[in-house]
């Protein structure tokens, strides 16, 4: 079986940032704790608690030392309130993630009704959300755009950086369609949009696409909905312990796209499983 990966596999520069800066951190101060996930991935998660990181939930279960804000970002208030109660803090806040925020904000502050594309439950949207106090719009389909009711008001509208451009596009067609006086602003992840990409042109070439990332991976989730609906057949895991050799009978090409939270560890042991199952 010949093994292709994707132009774009691994740690995205948002997620290779952070982990590094949680490792170094935890060399320079103890305790070292991140307020939620710093990335959506388990395997992550685990090589940092070996590392000595800890990961909070709140800020009740705060000690001294530092916390580290996770990529998708964190409500201002919660930021003040970490200044307040004299703990250092590290951001690695996704240098784009904070990008939209800033745009958010000031859109916001010009008057505009913000629509958010994008999941109403992602750290992300939440993050983004709180920065203009919860007062945008968050629609994820469709549906959601034709039942939207907003008068006399400019809309400015942005997408969660990991959302699907092709969803993002048809949701906007819905809106143009709908209200006048609009603009949207592309706030989509280009590493995001280039996995995408890779992933459309490696499904063109294989006989069998597998994704490998966590299945609470936003942008992982995108990256199996595509592969879908481009007619191909694909195959989700986690790590190398949920391959089953049955699903390779009979694969002459297999295509390996990742999410943008996947570890390289990750993938080098998947193909050294892979490899095991040559005759
Ligand atoms: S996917 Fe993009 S926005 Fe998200 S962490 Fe990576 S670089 Fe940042």
């Amino acid at each position: 079986m010949e093994i292709i990966l994707a132009t774009k596999v691994g740690f995205c520069f948002g997620v290779k940032r952070a982990f590094n800066l949680a490792l170094k951190t935890s060399k320079a101060v103890r305790p070292c704790q991140v307020l939620g996930p710093l990335v959506h991935n388990e395997s992550v998660i685990r090589k940092l608690q070996e590392s000595g990181v800890e990961f909070i939930n709140s800020l009740d279960e705060a000690k001294s030392g530092v916390i580290i804000i996770p990529t998708h970002g964190e409500d201002p208030e919660v930021l003040q309130r970490i200044k307040e109660m004299g703990i250092k803090m590290v951001d690695a806040t996704c240098p784009l993630v904070k990008n939209v925020q800033d745009l958010t904000k000031d859109l916001h502050e010009k008057g505009n009704q913000i629509i958010i594309i994008g999941d109403k439950e992602h750290k992300e949207i939440r993050s983004i959300q709180a920065v203009i106090k919860r007062r945008g719009i968050i629609i994820d389909s469709e549906e959601e755009a034709f039942r939207l009711e907003i008068k006399n008001k400019s809309l400015a509208i942005i997408a969660q950086t990991t959302q699907n451009p092709v969803k993002v596009k048809e949701i906007i067609r819905v809106l143009k369609k709908r209200f006048k006086n609009l603009k949207f602003y592309n706030t989509i992840c280009p590493s995001v949009s280039a996995y995408q990409e890779g992933l459309k042109e490696l499904a063109l070439r294989v006989d069998l696409l597998l994704i490998i990332g966590s299945k609470t991976s936003a942008n992982t989730n995108r990256l199996v909905e595509i592969a879908k609906a481009v007619g191909k057949p694909v195959y989700h895991i986690e790590n190398a312990s949920q391959l089953k050799k049955k699903r390779f009978l009979n694969v002459k090409t297999l295509g390996i796209a990742t999410g943008t939270s996947t570890p390289d560890w990750l993938i080098k042991e998947v193909i050294q499983k892979l490899k095991s199952y040559a005759p």
